[in-house]
């Protein structure tokens, strides 16, 4: 253990695994990242984990149990800073993607029957901000290497993370590529944070919306857009509510409402 060095943990609540998983892909950064800062909690990559009080924690996954509420908490009380990593965390992810959160307990019975879970009771899925305070957040589905390196960077030199606070649609325009919308495909673009650098769209494909909502979306131009176009209505439900977490219920809602 190191004095000096930034005290990080690394936890996982529900999700995939797949942003741990990607911190530990940083193949040839990975003993620097171990170097530069004390890691004293990562599960997925050491065993000798401390469960003590911590400079900075990223934390991956959704809540989606009783007991991950209690871990949470715990995790904030131990920690200074507190991160949320990937999707899950941030928005809470593809599990949390309900046009309707009304309809959970139903879902849930659906695909599980009447078994009782008391070990962990079961909570709908949420991001971690609805249990805790988020200081920073890096999302995507899984989070990027390059945005996870200088995360990492920022944080063991005491800067503040950065943000992504404009859509796809700005770096895409940025790199001249020919707008989709235009062609008729659906894409995702202007309702999502841009941290890939429009990706997909450079290689010609519409961009899913794996970034997650950007703040400020206009989700109401981009549903009539869609509709204007052709699209059926619960395709455009699902595209959207599918990397939005819980955050896309109450558009849907007030889309309902405008409907009556
Ligand atoms: S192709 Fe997609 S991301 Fe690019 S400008 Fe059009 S809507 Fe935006
Ligand atoms: S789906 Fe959208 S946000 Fe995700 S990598 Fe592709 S362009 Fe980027």
């Amino acid at each position: 253990m190191n004095k000096d060095k930034v005290k990080i943990g690394i936890y996982e609540l529900t999700g995939c695994a797949g942003d741990a998983l990607l911190i530990l892909d940083c193949e040839n950064e990975l003993l620097d990242i171990f170097k530069a800062a004390d890691i004293q909690s990562f599960s997925m990559a050491k065993s000798d984990n401390i469960d003590g009080n911590l400079d900075v924690v990223l934390v991956e996954g959704s809540v989606s149990t009783e007991r991950e509420v209690e871990e949470l908490k715990d995790i904030r009380k131990r920690s200074q800073l507190v991160v949320a990593i990937g999707l899950c965390a941030t928005v809470g992810g593809i599990q949390a993607r309900f046009t309707n959160p009304k309809e959970w307990e139903k879902n849930f019975k659906k695909v599980y029957g009447d078994v009782k879970m008391e070990h962990t009771p079961p909570l709908q899925s949420k991001p971690i901000d609805d249990y805790v305070k988020v200081d920073y957040y890096l999302p995507g589905c899984p989070i990027g290497k390059e945005q996870f390196l200088h995360l990492f960077t920022r944080i063991v030199k005491g800067a503040p993370p950065e943000k992504y606070p404009r859509p796809v649609c700005v770096t895409c325009k940025f790199k001249e590529n020919d707008c989709l919308l235009n062609r008729d495909i659906l894409c995702l673009g202007p309702l999502t944070a841009d941290g890939c650098g429009a990706a997909c769209i450079s290689h010609n494909l519409p961009c899913v919306g794996c970034w997650g909502p950007v703040e400020g979306a206009n989700l109401t131009s981009e549903y009539y857009l869609l509709k204007e176009k052709g699209f059926d209505v619960e395709y455009i439900k699902k595209k959207m509510a599918n990397y939005s977490g819980t955050k896309i219920a109450e558009f849907f809602e007030k889309i309902k409402e405008e409907k009556k």
